[in-house]
């Protein structure tokens, strides 16, 4: 058994599978079909661009960022807002 702290919220729990905690693995799933629709009008959208639209910040976003499918395969640069 393995303990660690979910990278989103900082809670501590037992990995299994997934990095992250059991609630926000719930909400990931959520936010991940929100994002993947998102990403597949917008492939080329950049994290910062769905945590935006999305309202999620960025850390909660790539996660599901960089398991986003192949459609949108190619690695962005990260953009600063001018
Ligand atoms: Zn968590």
């Amino acid at each position: 058994m393995e303990l660690r702290n979910c990278p989103v919220c900082g809670k501590l729990f037992v990995y299994t599978v997934r990095n992250l905690c059991p609630e926000c693995a719930k909400k990931d799933e959520e936010n991940f079909e929100k994002v993947r629709q998102y990403l597949y009008d917008v492939p080329q959208a950049t994290l910062e661009e769905i945590a935006e639209k999305n309202r999620r910040s960025r850390k909660e976003c790539s996660g599901i960022f960089k398991r986003r499918p192949a459609y949108a395969e190619k690695e962005q640069p990260e953009h600063s807002e001018l």
